[in-house]
């Protein structure tokens, strides 16, 4: 039944738009690695030189998606400085759609206000919501015929099948003598899309690769289930065997801290360990990874980690050309950033 469904869901496959550049460079960090365990990085923050990070590439497939559905508008949601909705807000735009995002508060940073700001600046129309409570409502209104509805993260079949390709990539990498196989493949677990995406995708291509999914978001148990659920559905709609992929997957829930958004010091000791490595990482997802990747290495735990790396490094600058000052937000927009 699960099977036609999805078949039903998926009548025919678009070919992705391409967004990206790829592959992405895999390189080893020499001076974080141990003798018998060797640190590696998965530079997906360089998918695009504009704005890159993992929701590059879970929307080369929801905008081809969204296209052969005839929709004009995407409508989806976030925290107030979502990566996600900026991206969308972004590559949307350029294939055409107007994009309308629905906003929750989320711990103010200085990240988080210029996200929200460049978000502005690409032109996202946004809907503020003070709760949760409130998104279902103000969603059900902005639907309609001409929209294309992207659930939080982008974590939709078709964004997790841009993981999928992820991981066939890093499959053609370690063929190609670029790296070792990995033991483990550590990433951050926000809305799940990633870490589905590449459990499925190792599994496909037969990796030993285990993926250390570090979760950020709350309730855990919640987006862990949400997770292993899409894994199996991106198996399924490649027409592949569910019965490995929960051993794929090894729940890592020690880093959230006080939840979405929180700094921690872990976190905060991960990332200026990262920046002696030139990699740039943030408080809400990243730090948090790399955090667990780095007590990894230092447990000894397998030969070969592969730390992904999730976030954009490209500047901020011309994203942030026209934004609005903080100051001279909308006040239910300034509200979110709490
Ligand atoms: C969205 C995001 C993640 C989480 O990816 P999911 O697919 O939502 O689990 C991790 N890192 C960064 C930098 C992100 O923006």
């Amino acid at each position: 039944m699960e099977n036609l469904r999805e078949l039903a869901v998926l009548p025919r496959v678009p070919a992705p738009v391409v967004l990206g550049t790829y592959p992405t460079p895999v390189l080893r960090l020499d001076a974080l690695s141990r003798p018998g365990c060797e640190l590696w990085v998965k530079r997906d923050d360089l998918t695009n030189p504009e704005y890159g990070g993992n929701k590059v590439r879970k929307l080369e497939h929801v905008l081809a998606y969204a296209k052969a559905r005839g929709a004009k508008r995407l409508v989806t949601l976030g925290a107030a400085g979502s990566h996600h909705v900026l991206a969308t807000t972004i590559y949307g735009r350029a294939a055409g759609f107007s994009v309308e995002g629905v906003l929750v508060p989320q711990p103010r940073t200085a990240h988080v206000v210029e996200d929200l700001r460049a978000n502005l600046a690409q032109g996202l129309v946004a809907f503020p919501a003070q709760s949760w409570a409130m998104v279902p409502l103000i969603l059900l209104r902005r639907l309609g015929r001409d929209a294309y509805f992207v659930t939080a993260g982008g974590s939709t079949l078709e964004g997790a099948m841009g993981y999928v390709d992820a991981a066939r990539e890093l499959a053609a990498q370690v063929r190609a003598g670029t790296m070792p196989e990995p033991d483990l493949a550590v990433v951050t677990l926000g809305s799940g899309g990633t870490v589905a995406g590449l459990a499925a995708g190792f599994e496909l291509e037969g990796l030993k690769t285990k993926v250390v999914a570090v979760c950020i978001a709350e309730p855990p148990w919640v987006i862990e289930w949400m997770a292993l659920r899409l894994a199996r559905r991106c198996l399924r709609s490649l027409g592949r065997s569910t019965a490995g992929v929960r051993d794929r997957i090894v729940f890592e829930r020690r880093y959230r801290g006080a939840g979405y958004g929180h700094a921690t010091p872990w976190g905060a000791r991960a990332t200026a360990i990262a920046a002696r490595e030139s990699l740039a990482l943030d408080d809400t997802y990243t730090a948090k990874a790399f955090a667990a990747a780095l007590d990894l290495v230092a447990a000894r735990r397998a030969k070969t980690i592969l730390y992904w790396h999730t976030l954009s490094s490209a500047p901020m600058e011309p994203l942030l050309r026209g934004a609005p000052r903080e100051a001279d937000l909308d006040l239910h927009l300034r509200r979110l950033l709490r």
